[in-house]
C-alpha cells in the first residue's frame, strides 16, 4: 500500500463553501491540439467545486482509501518543522500544486527515501529539483494542458488591465470618485500596438489567437518555429532571439517554463533593451524575471506596468516588493486554478495515480522526469538543472498576518 502526501493551499477565510455563483461548468471535448482531457477510471467530485484547497482534497480520499492507500493532505509545506517535511520520509507519492508549492529541493528529496513519484496538480514542475529526482530515478509528472487555455485569458485580460489603466480607474469609483483624467492619463487602446510572446507553447499560442482580434502586430519567439500555416494563420513575426522580438514590442508577455535557460531571462540588461513604456506579463513563473529591476523599471518608467500573478518564492513574504510597487497589476498565483481548471487537473492528477498504483505507463505527454532523464513534455520544453534554491524563504510568510481578500 502507497502513502500519498498531499500539499493543497488553505480553504477560504471563512469557511469551505456550501454553494458556488455557477451551477455548472462548460463541457469541453478535447484540448485544441487534439489531446484528450484526462481520463481516469472515475471520479469522486463535481465540476465545479472548489478541488484545490485542504477539503477539496483533490477529490482523491475515497478512490485512495477504499483502495487501502493512505492520504496525507495538509497546507503546511514550509520550513523543517512543517507537516509536509515530517510526513515526507516515508511517502511514495507527492502532489503539490505550483499556486502554494511544495518545493521538493534536493534535500528534502534525500530525506524521503520511499518517494517514487511526484505529480503537479497543474503544470509547471520547477518547485521540484529535476536534478535531484533525475539521479534519483523520481518520476516527475504534470497534468499537460489543464490550465494551458486558463493562464491564456488571464494574459490576454492583465495585457488589456494594464493598457487600458483599469485597476486604478476601478480603485476611483471604489474611493467614490470621478476623477476621469487621473484614470486616462496612463490609458491607451491595444489596437495596433505589437505583442510578442516569450515561447509558443500550449499557453503562448493560445494568447497569440485570443489577441489576434485586437487587430495587433503579432510576434514571437521560440526554441522551436511553430508551423508556416500556423504563422500564417496568426499572421505572426518569428523572431530568433527575445532581444530581437522585444525591441519592437509594446507589450511582451513570459510563457516560457522555468529552468535553467530561462531563469532570470529578464534582468536588467533583458528590461533596458525593451522600448521605453512597454508592458511586461508574466504568468510563466517569478523567477524568470528579476525581481529588482523589475522595480527599478516601473519606478523609472522603462516599463509602462508590470503584470502576472507568479512570485518567488510562494507564497510570496508580505513585504515582497511587487506588492507594493507602481503600476503594477498582480494577482496571487490563481490563474491556472480558476474552478474549471481545477476540475480538469484534479482529474488528471486521478489519472496519473491510477496509472502508477496500477504498474501502467503514464501518458507521455503529462512526463517531465521518468527513468533518470528528461522524458516526454519535459525532454521538450525544459532543461537539466535546479531552480528551487531559495525557496526556504517562502517560510518567512504568515498566513496569520495575511490580509483576507474579502
Ligand atoms: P508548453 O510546454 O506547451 O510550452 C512551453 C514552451 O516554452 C515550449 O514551446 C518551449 O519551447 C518554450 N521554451 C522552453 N524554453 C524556452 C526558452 N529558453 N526560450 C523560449 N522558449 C522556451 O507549456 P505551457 O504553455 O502549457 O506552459 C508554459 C509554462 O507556463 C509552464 O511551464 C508553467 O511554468 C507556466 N504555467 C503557469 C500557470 C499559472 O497558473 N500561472 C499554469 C500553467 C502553466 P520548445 O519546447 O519549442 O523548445
Amino acid at each position: 500500500m502507497a502513502k500519498i502526501l498531499c500539499v493543497l493551499y488553505d480553504d477560504p477565510a471563512d469557511g469551505y463553501p456550501s454553494s458556488y455563483p455557477r451551477d455548472d461548468l462548460p463541457r469541453i471535448e478535447r484540448y485544441p491540439d487534439g489531446q484528450t482531457l484526462p481520463t481516469p477510471s472515475a471520479i469522486d467530485f463535481k465540476p465545479g467545486q472548489l478541488l484545490g484547497s485542504v477539503t477539496g482534497e483533490l477529490g482523491l480520499r475515497r478512490f485512495l482509501e477504499s483502495a487501502g492507500h493512505q492520504f496525507v493532505v495538509t497546507s503546511d509545506k514550509d520550513g523543517p518543522n512543517s507537516v509536509f517535511e515530517r510526513e515526507l520520509v516515508d511517502a511514495d507519492v507527492v502532489i503539490s500544486q505550483p499556486f502554494w508549492p511544495a518545493y521538493l529541493t534536493a534535500g528534502r528529496i534525500a530525506k524521503a527515501k520511499n518517494l517514487k513519484l511526484a505529480i503537479t496538480a497543474g503544470i509547471g514542475s520547477d518547485h521540484v529539483d529535476l536534478q535531484a529526482a533525475t539521479a534519483r530515478g523520481i518520476t516527475v509528472a504534470e497534468v499537460t494542458f489543464s490550465n494551458s487555455i486558463s493562464v491564456s485569458e488571464h494574459v490576454v485580460m492583465m495585457i488589456l488591465s494594464l493598457v487600458r489603466n483599469y485597476l486604478p480607474s476601478w480603485e476611483v469609483v471604489k474611493a467614490g470618485g470621478w476623477d476621469i483624467a487621473d484614470c486616462v492619463e496612463r490609458s491607451y487602446d491595444v489596437e495596433g500596438m505589437h505583442v510578442g510572446t516569450v515561447a509558443a507553447g500550449r499557453i503562448g499560442t493560445a494568447v497569440l489567437r485570443r489577441l489576434k482580434p485586437f487587430d495587433v502586430h503579432l510576434h514571437y519567439y521560440d526554441r522551436h518555429r511553430l508551423p508556416l500555416e500556423v504563422e500564417r494563420e496568426l499572421g505572426v513575426t518569428w523572431h530568433d532571439s527575445v532581444e530581437d522580438m522585444i525591441a519592437v514590442c509594446d507589450a511582451v508577455t513570459i510563457n516560457a517554463p522555468l529552468h535553467a535557460e530561462t531563469e532570470n531571462l529578464f534582468d536588467e540588461k533583458m528590461i533596458g533593451k525593451m522600448k521605453r513604456g512597454a508592458y511586461l506579463v508574466n504568468t510563466a513563473r517569478g523567477k524568470i524575471v528579476n525581481r529588482d529591476a523589475v522595480v527599478a523599471a516601473l519606478e523609472s518608467g522603462q516599463l509602462a506596468g508590470y503584470a502576472g500573478d507568479v512570485w518567488f518564492p510562494q507564497p510570496a513574504p508580505r513585504d515582497h516588493p511587487w506588492r507594493t510597487m507602481p503600476h503594477h497589476g498582480m494577482t496571487p498565483h490563481i490563474s491556472g486554478t480558476s474552478l474549471s481548471a481545477q476540475a480538469r487537473y484534479a482529474a488528471g492528477t486521478r489519472e496519473i495515480l491510477e496509472c502508477f498504483l496500477d504498474g501502467r505507463a503514464i501518458r507521455d505527454e503529462y512526463l517531465i522526469v521518468e527513468g533518470g532523464r528528461l522524458a516526454g513534455a519535459g525532454a521538450h520544453s525544459y532543461s537539466e538543472g535546479d531552480t528551487t534554491h531559495g525557496s526556504e524563504e517562502a517560510a518567512r510568510f504568515s498566513a496569520r498576518e495575511a490580509v483576507p481578500a474579502k
